[in-house]
């Protein structure tokens, strides 16, 4: 493949922070290279954010691979994403769910959402579906999902998307004003909420009605 190499060296990288095998293997599976813009391809497998247009980032490999292993994603799973940015992080994660799972990934910026449609074309994803929309309140229609994965920090963890995931779900989401925290939330089978912060992130604002405004 080509950027084969690169991609298993940035992959050796992850495991040495600990990072579970089921989501390595993924992400060798997921060519990064095809979801940042052409002139940056030769920066893929950096392991840095990337800048994809309009003020937005495709994250660093390690923060998809931390959120990716907290969410514990497997076969058939129902998820959901809030910020579909290039696409790649909606790509790892619809290797992790298999043929029988599905991916809704919501992106609010129009030409981003195209260019996470097409990238996710070329590299044969299909079983994504990108939304363009305010994903800050959930997806009804695919709802409840066995995880959802916010990839943009949002003032406080949005009651609509605590109320969309299933009775032993979770869902990991970026929260904070000045500064971050990311959390994960997990819904008992009773209905129960648990809310664990899992370290400190620097993600790009939820916008929306329940994030923050748009100015
Ligand atoms: N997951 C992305 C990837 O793999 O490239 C990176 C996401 S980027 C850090 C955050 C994205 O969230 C941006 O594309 C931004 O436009 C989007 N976003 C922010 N607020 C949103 C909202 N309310 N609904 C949907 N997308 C939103």
């Amino acid at each position: 493949m080509e950027f084969g190499q690169e991609s298993a060296k940035l992959v050796d990288n992850l495991r040495y922070q600990g990072i579970g095998k089921k989501v390595l293997d993924a992400m060798l599976l997921v060519p990064r290279h095809l979801f940042v813009p052409t002139q940056l391809r030769g920066e893929a497998y950096i392991d840095t954010p990337l800048p994809i247009g309009y003020n937005q980032t495709i994250s660093a490999p390690h923060m998809v691979a931390i959120m990716c292993d907290l969410l514990d994603l497997g076969e058939g799973q129902n998820v959901l994403e809030v910020g579909t940015g290039s696409g790649y992080n909606a790509a790892v994660m619809a290797e992790l769910v298999g043929r029988t799972g599905h991916v809704y990934s919501v992106e609010r910026i129009a030409p981003l959402a195209g260019f996470a449609k097409n990238n996710l074309m070329d590299a044969g994803c299909a079983n994504v579906t990108v939304m363009l929309e305010d994903g800050s309140g959930g997806d009804f229609p695919h709802s409840p999902y066995d995880r959802i994965c916010v990839t943009c920090a949002a003032p406080e963890i949005p009651q609509p998307l605590i109320e969309q995931l299933k009775p032993g779900g979770l869902m990991v989401i970026p929260v904070g004003v000045a500064s971050q925290q990311l959390y994960l939330v997990k819904k008992d089978a009773d209905g129960t909420i648990h809310k664990e912060i899992k370290g400190g992130v620097v993600f790009v604002p939820l916008v929306g009605r329940f994030g923050f405004s748009d100015d």
